[in-house]
């Protein structure tokens, strides 16, 4: 489909984009995410969630979404949400990058900025300031991407079943970051049902991520992993993301991941984000132990444009820590 009524309707349907310079046996597909309205993955749950909030009757006409993020869940929000004709309220920290901030201004959401560095629970966090903003103001509605069933059920219903058609059903192995979880949930829940069991669903992971046993503490790839703040009592994973999907986790480190999205950038032609990097690290070193019988699904869930003065920038990349010769990332400084 190429002509849509309505920007909601141009959400998902992208494509998915052989790589033809790994060397590697399997056929390996990309699936980039960018090609929504948005410019992420995110806008599948984004709509989701608020269709759902629509026909549950707790978004009405003249409601008010609200959501904390300084991602791209807001910025699909924001959108949907000026579509749909509701006021946007995006509680987020005052870190977020200037691009970002400006895409939710742009898509007409207000940004309310909470600085303090607390654990959830606490009362100025983040998650307190917006759960107190909406039991004070008739008509919000917190879409909670974290909990929120409709996060993984969009991805069961478009995701999942775009890449079995497009694979003609020869995918074998699909693999994606797991943030909030919704997009290896419901991709890999369809993608197994429909394959009787046989497609294998990898969790690419920052290394520091606590979902593949690392310490949770953050480092600098967006969007991707589970972090746990130091003054944390306990490590609460989100309800979206289903365990018994995935069959394994691979751990990425930051630098592997930046320098695999600079070389796809420079050898494909493919401007990727961060996590993307995550995610293509690693089914290329899954992709080293298949065949040509394996078909190889590998989600990127933004584009490199976001990223363009940090992971892709050599100034910044000095600056934080990371080693480079002739503009490749060769290590990470904190790691060796
Ligand atoms: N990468 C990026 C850049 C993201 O914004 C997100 C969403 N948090 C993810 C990966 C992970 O997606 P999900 O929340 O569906 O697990």
């Amino acid at each position: 489909m190429t002509r849509f009524e309505s920007v909601a309707e141009a959400i998902g349907g992208t494509p998915l984009i052989r790589l033809v310079k790994t060397g590697l046996r399997p056929r390996i597909y990309v699936k980039p995410e960018w090609y929504n309205p948005g410019g992420s993955v995110k806008d599948r749950a984004a709509l989701s969630m608020l269709r759902r909030a629509e026909a549950d009757g707790s978004l009405r006409p003249g409601g008010t979404v609200v959501e904390t993020t300084s991602g791209n869940t807001g910025i699909g929000l924001a959108l949907y949400a000026a579509h749909l004709g509701y006021r946007s309220v995006i509680f987020t920290s005052s870190s977020i990058s200037k691009e970002k901030r400006d895409l939710l201004v742009a898509h007409g959401a207000e940004l309310r900025l909470v600085d303090a560095f607390v654990p959830k629970t606490h009362p100025d966090s983040l998650k307190s300031v917006a759960d107190r903003f909406v039991a004070e103001t008739p008509g919000a509605w917190l879409a909670n991407q974290y909990d929120n069933p409709g996060n993984p059920a969009a991805h069961y219903v478009s995701t999942g079943p775009e890449i079995w058609a497009d694979t003609s059903g020869e995918v074998t192995h699909f693999v994606a970051t797991v943030g909030t979880g919704g997009t290896i949930s419901g991709t890999g829940r369809y993608l197994k049902e429909v394959s009787g069991g046989s497609v294998r669903v990898i969790g690419a992971d920052p290394a520091t991520s606590s979902y593949s046993g690392g310490d949770g503490s953050q480092k600098f790839i967006e969007g991707a992993g589970h972090f746990v703040h130091p003054l944390a009592e306990e490590d609460v994973w989100p309800e979206s993301l289903d365990l018994s999907v995935i069959d394994e986790y691979s751990a990425v480190d930051d630098a592997e991941a930046i320098a695999t999205i600079r070389s796809l950038a420079r050898t494909e032609g493919i401007l990727a984000g961060g996590s993307a990097g995550v995610a293509l690290a690693a089914a290329l070193r899954l992709a080293e132990g298949l065949t040509e019988s394996d078909t190889v699904v590998v989600l990127l869930p933004d584009s490199g444009r976001a990223y363009l003065s940090t992971y892709y920038n050599d100034d910044w990349l000095l600056a934080n820590g990371f080693r480079t010769e002739a503009g490749s990332v060769v290590g990470d400084l904190a790691s060796e």
